[in-house]
């Protein structure tokens, strides 16, 4: 079960006691089941990549200094 805060639209596992939201306190949560396809998640990896070729290139540069 997930849920959906209509008012600040926070996501998340958990709700409030009363059912509440948990970052505004509103009771208009949308109530759901766990979907994560509906998260993009390319992002991520493309972010990741990114470090990466980043880490990669500075390292090349170092290395050209040091030498
Ligand atoms: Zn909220």
């Amino acid at each position: 079960m997930a849920y959906l805060c209509k008012d600040c639209s926070y996501r998340g596992i958990k709700s409030g006691q009363l059912g509440e939201c948990p970052a505004c306190g509103s009771r208009n949560l949308a109530r759901r089941t766990l979907t994560f396809q509906e998260q993009p998640r390319p992002t991520k990896w493309r972010l990741v990549a990114l470090v990466v070729l980043w880490g990669f290139l500075i390292a090349l540069i170092i290395g050209k200094i040091v030498h």
